[in-house]
Parts: C-alpha cells; structure tokens; sequence
C-alpha cells in the first residue's frame, strides 16, 4: 500500500502567498487603503479542498487532492486557470487566485479572481485517466463553476482539451449546452481565436511599450526566455517577428544559446515534433538553465514558474527590462535589488494579463452566441493590454513607485472603489 506523502516543502523558495502580500501591504500603504477593504482583500474569499478518485487504466482506484481558490468577486465572477503539478500546493493556489483578482482589475475586466489545481503529475498519466480526473474533479466543485459565478480556464498542465472535458461534464448536469462555464476551450467548442496566443502576444506588447518608454529599439535589443510552453514559444516567436534578437530559451529539459539569434520557428517546429521539449534542439549550444537567467541580454523574459529571479542570482542579472509571461517568477526580497539596479520590471499581473483578457472576449463571444474575427481580437486585447500599460506607467511616475508597486495600486484601487460602491457578499 502506498502511503500518503505530503507535498515535500520547497526549499529555499519563499511562500508565493507571502510574496503577493508582501506588495500588496506596500501598495495598500502607498494608497492608503482603509483598514476595513484592506481587511476584506487580504484573504480569499473562499477556499474549497477536493478528493476525488479516479479509476486508473490499472484498474485501482487513486484520489487525487485538488484545490480551488476564490479570491475576490466584487469585480464579477472569478476567474482563474486550473494547474495540474505534482508540487501545486493550497499556498501556491491562494496566490495564484489573488493574482489573478489584480491583474483582472489592470487590465479593467469585470471579473474576480480564482485558481485551482490538482497534484498530478499529467505527464506520467493516459489521456483517460486525465479525462476521468478533469470529470471528476469538475463534479465536485460543480456547485462552485458556473458563467455567472466561478469560470476556470487552462493553466500550468491543462489546455483546450481539458478546457473541453470540463464543459461538457458541466453541461451534462446543468442538462444543456453551457459554453461559457470554461474558456480556453477548443474552436469547434467555441473557443476564441486568438486565445492560445493571447498570453505569449500580450507579453510581446508590453515588452514593446516598456522598450518605448526606456528609449531601446527593438532591431537593436537581444532576448533571453525562460520557458518555451505555450507562454514562452509565442512570446518569442512575436518578439522575434518584432526584430528583437532571441539569444537564449529554455524548458525542462535545459537550456540553449546562439550568439547570433535563435530561428524561433525553427525551434517551435522541433518542440512540436518532440513532444513538447525541445530536448536535442541543435539550432542553439546547450547552456546552465541558471546562467540563462543572467546572461548577457536586454530583455528578460521568465516565462515558466515562480520564484526564479531570487535573492541568489539577482545581483548577476544584466538584462535592463524584465518582462514576466510567469506568475510570481520574480521573489519579493529580490526586489529592492531590481529596482537598486534599475532594471524595469513589467510584473506578473500586467504583462501576462493578455490570456485572461481574451478569456474575457471568449466568454462574450460564447454569451453572445456569435465569433469574432481574428482581427477584432487581436486589435483590442492589443489596446487593453496598451492602456493598461499606460494606466501602470502613470501611477509610477504619479507614486513615484517601481512598475510593479504601480500595478498594485492600480488594481486595488479599481477593486477597493468598487467594493465602496456596492458592499461585499
Ligand atoms: N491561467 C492564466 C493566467 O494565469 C489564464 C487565466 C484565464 O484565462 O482565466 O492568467
């Protein structure tokens, strides 16, 4: 019989949910937040703990610990992708859900914010065993998802094909078609176009705006990437369609370096044609994935998983901007340094905020009943992503605060108003 194991504590990494709140104490300070919304803001809402069994292709039954956090609904319905990791944890989730309710309100989204996840390791799993898990776990939060109420979408593990498998296990119960219980579905499933890359294209433009305000052109700046899933790979791609040399990326399976430009459809190729990694790339040398970090580029752009700019390799970062496609990549104590150095920062909830806006347009296509060209979408997840940026910039300069403390601000600004106009429930 196989025991259960506590997720293993990650070491040296600190606490995501800390690290948000740390910002979010010096924003609401900056604001001068009052105490009772701060109160309100500085703790999920609701924190719901599933198990769920699952029959394996063995035939045995397994259970599945998974997580959903709703952080925040006075902007609207929460909303929040669904990670399936083998070391997702509550704390991790919490953070996770809370980003999401500030980068909603940067970009000016009438949603709240959520997220979940399952511990699960999706690679070592048959496509049937993680269908019954999504179905499974879909049953027991089914009183929590709804269009009007709580709307999941892909994560870190999860993607359209989940997104599918959600729906119409939502569906089944509610008896009819409900297509905008979940986004980030399939196109035949009225998914959005523009959706899969709407995250990688919204990094691209914020990149774009922070290079416009510091003066740097893009046919003459370098790049590295960290990450070449789906955030990372477009970010590149358009960055590079952009003029913007890609000198380093990397995934799992380590990372890769050419002195003269990486051809990033050429490697998007050889990850599509090698399961996902780019595991054997030889467009590029193989280099330490920690060196990619501090290597000699203008643009960073950490694009897979939090806390990895830290106290431990900040000082060697010679980027000039840092653009986060990741969730939390950036750990608060490295911070100071960050902004001793004065390297500019677009952070977490503004740079990536282009995937949920276009879950947005999702679920306003799916509500209307109609499809909007990929053009329509393109032009004003573009716009959204541009004001948003210049909203962030101009509390900056107004607070005289760094990129990050700026978006904060903003967000809790817009939230704080709105819950003085209508209240809590
Ligand atoms: N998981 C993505 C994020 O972290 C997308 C969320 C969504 O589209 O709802 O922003």
């Amino acid at each position: 019989m196989m025991l259960y194991k506590e997720p293993a504590p990650i070491k040296d990494k600190e606490n995501p949910f800390e690290s948000m709140m740390s910002r979010f104490n010096i924003a609401a300070e900056v604001l001068g937040l009052d105490e009772e919304t701060y109160n309100v803001l500085k703790s999920p809402s609701r924190q719901v703990i599933v198990n769920v069994p699952v029959t394996m292709d063995d035939g045995k039954v397994r259970v599945f610990e998974g997580f959903r956090v709703m952080h925040s609904n006075i902007l609207g319905p929460s909303k929040g992708g669904i990670r399936y990791a083998p070391d997702v944890f509550l704390d991790e989730v919490k953070a996770l859900a809370a980003w999401m309710t500030w980068k909603c309100a940067v970009v000016d989204i009438p949603y709240g914010g959520a997220k979940g996840g399952i511990i699960c390791d999706p690679y070592s799993m048959s496509a049937g065993e993680i269908e019954r898990l999504t179905r499974a776990y879909t049953n027991s939060l089914i009183d929590i998802f709804g269009p009007d109420r709580d709307i999941p979408a892909p994560d870190m593990g999860t993607g359209p094909r989940e997104m599918a498998w959600l729906m119409d296990e939502y569906s089944k119960t509610r008896g009819s078609t409900e297509h905008a219980v979940v986004t980030g579905k399939p196109l035949v499933l009225g998914g959005s176009l523009g959706r899969v890359e709407a995250t990688g294209r919204g990094v691209m433009v914020s990149a774009m705006a922070a290079m416009e305000k510091l003066g740097m052109d893009p046919n003459k700046s370098t790049a590295a990437i960290q990450g070449f899933g789906n955030v990372g790979a477009w970010a590149a791609k358009l960055m590079a369609e952009r003029g913007v040399k890609i000198l380093g990326i990397s995934d799992v399976s380590g990372a890769y370096w050419n002195d003269n430009g990486i051809d990033i459809e050429e490697a998007i190729e050889y990850k599509n044609a090698h399961n996902g990694r780019l595991e054997g790339y030889k467009g590029a040398e193989g280099m330490d994935p920690d060196e990619l970090l501090t290597s000699k580029v203008d643009v960073l752009i950490p694009a897979a998983v939090e806390d990895v700019i830290t106290i431990h390799n900040v000082d060697k970062i010679q980027a000039r901007l840092i653009v986060e496609g990741a969730n939390g990549p950036t750990s608060y104590k490295a911070d100071n340094i960050i902004n001793e150095k004065g390297i500019m920062v677009v952070p977490d909830i503004l740079a990536n905020s282009g995937g949920v806006t276009v879950s947005y347009f999702e679920w306003v296509q799916n509500r209307m009943g109609f499809k909007w060209t990929l053009d329509r979408v393109n032009g004003r997840a573009e716009r959204i992503m541009n004001e948003a940026f210049e909203r962030v910039y101009a509390a900056s300069q107004k607070y005289n605060v760094p990129m990050r403390i700026a978006a904060y601000i903003v967000a809790i600004d817009k939230v704080a108003m709105t819950y003085k106009y209508r209240g809590g429930f």
